[in-house]
């Protein structure tokens, strides 16, 4: 999408091939895992509000669901290509799988620009996107959710949709739902606190107090607001903060050294996620190029915005203060610039752990639709904390014991379950 100089497809397989070889996985399960068992390709026609049609590209692909039904966000962007959905939902059966949780890996997404469809347009997506697949997602099959640039309206407009196509009311359908509607408590937070928490456990396996930590955010949408809100609940300093620019067609990073009220930002911060920068000099923050966030002197990094943003060709800026990087993004590091954080020795979280908080919410919405029965906020926080807390001391436990990085002993985890899985169901 942002960086087309790489695929993020073919990075998902080369990580993939690289542990299944450690793995020595037979060859089937290689062949099996490697690319998604099922895709979808369709086009969407949508009647415009000035009466005219306009036809929209929409995928959805369904890598694995040996371990449970397919799972995985939605995508509104104008750049969005099947690779990186392809790759995104093969994330998901990892993701999936390295918390535990019984889903399968799914993602979807729609070649469309938002910010320039209004409310009515975007409805008529939505409903437009269901009528495509509803016989190949439900409940039992394929579960969508919201991702980069939708919501819960949208995903309600969806549920809407499937439920008056298919009858009766089917809200495990879809999560993501506004609350009060089959929504969860907590799952706005979900994605950047479940950041937070797995940031909160490296920190202390490498006793670092975190209240004397300093933290760059590359983004400042759902995953990045709320992660940077915890981070600094437990006494962390943010200091910069990158976001897109629309209207500029650029991004800028956002500085304040003594530390950033979220508050205040979040007020000056729209929709999608875009800092006003006017509004951000008159409160006395720096702005800088987009691409300064990664060269700040700061304990930690966090980019929270899109995949390959951490490249051979910036890595060198990442300063030597840096102890820690947490992947909030989907691949939001190339694997060449790995490799070198890797040699450097910065303790990575990888993306599909770092941020598996949002599907794990994801899938506490789906136990309390079945059970028609809600949980306070706190005991959805206090179990996404302990979901979280336990997959990040396997894989940190595994990665001590088989001297293996962060990503590969995430990854060893979530591939094992699911080649088990595709054994044992008989399909290999
Ligand atoms: P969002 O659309 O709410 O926010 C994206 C942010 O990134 C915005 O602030 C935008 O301005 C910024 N951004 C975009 N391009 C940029 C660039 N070139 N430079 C700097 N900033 C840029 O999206 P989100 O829901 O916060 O998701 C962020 C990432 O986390 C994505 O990779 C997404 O796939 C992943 N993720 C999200 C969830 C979730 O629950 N929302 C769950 C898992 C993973």
């Amino acid at each position: 999408m942002s960086n087309l100089s790489y695929n993020p497809f073919e990075i998902a397989q080369q990580q993939f091939d690289s542990v299944a070889e450690k793995l020595d996985l037979e060859p089937a399960v290689r062949e099996f895992l490697r690319q998604p068992m099922r895709e979808y390709h369709f086009s969407i026609p949508v009647k415009m509000d000035d009466g005219s049609v306009k036809v929209f590209r929409g995928f959805r692909v369904q890598h694995n669901d040996a371990r449970g039904p397919a799972k995985g966000g939605i995508r509104f962007h104008p750049m969005e290509t099947i690779d990186t959905i392809r790759a995104l939902s093969m994330w998901m059966t990892w993701k999936c799988s390295v918390v535990d949780i019984p889903l399968g890996g799914g993602k979807g997404g729609v070649i469309c620009d938002p910010r320039n469809l209004t409310e009515r347009e975007q409805e008529r997506l939505c409903r437009g996107y269901v009528r495509q697949l509803v016989r190949n997602v439900g409940p039992y099959t394929d579960v969508p959710a919201p991702d980069v640039m939708t919501n819960s309206k949208h995903m309600l407009w969806m549920l809407d949709e499937y439920e008056a196509i298919v009858g009766g009311r089917h809200p495990g359908f879809i999560t993501g739902k506004p609350v009060g509607m089959g929504g969860s408590l907590g799952r706005t937070e979900a994605t950047g606190f479940g950041v937070i928490y797995v940031l909160r456990e490296a920190l202390r396996n490498l006793n670092i107090d975190i209240r004397n930590t300093s933290a760059s955010f590359q983004g400042f949408g759902n995953v990045a607001q709320h992660a940077v809100k915890l981070y600094q609940q437990y006494g962390g300093r943010v200091v910069a903060i990158s976001c897109w620019d629309e209207a500029d067609k650029t991004s800028y990073t956002f500085r304040k050294k003594d530390g950033m009220n979220i508050d205040v930002l979040i007020n000056i911060t729209d929709a999608y996620g875009t800092i006003d920068k006017n509004k951000a000099k008159e409160l006395g923050y720096e702005v800088l190029p987009g691409d300064a966030w990664i060269g700040q002197d700061v304990d930690i990094l966090i980019p929270a915005a899109l995949e390959n943003q951490i490249t051979i060709a910036n890595v060198h800026k990442i300063s030597r203060q840096v102890k820690v990087i947490v992947e909030a993004a989907n691949g939001p590091t190339t694997p060449d610039a790995d490799k070198i954080i890797n040699d450097r020795g910065i303790f990575l979280v990888p993306d599909f752990l770092a941020n598996a908080g949002g599907v794990t919410c994801s899938y506490f919405e789906q136990v309390q639709c079945n059970m028609n029965y809600f949980w306070e906020k706190d005991e959805v926080l206090a179990r996404l904390d302990s979901k979280m807390t336990s997959a990040f001391r396997s894989v940190y436990e595994l990665a001590q014991n088989r001297n293996l990085n962060m990503r590969d002993a995430a990854y060893v985890i979530a591939i094992n379950r699911v080649a088990q899985a595709v054994k044992s169901r008989g399909w290999v």
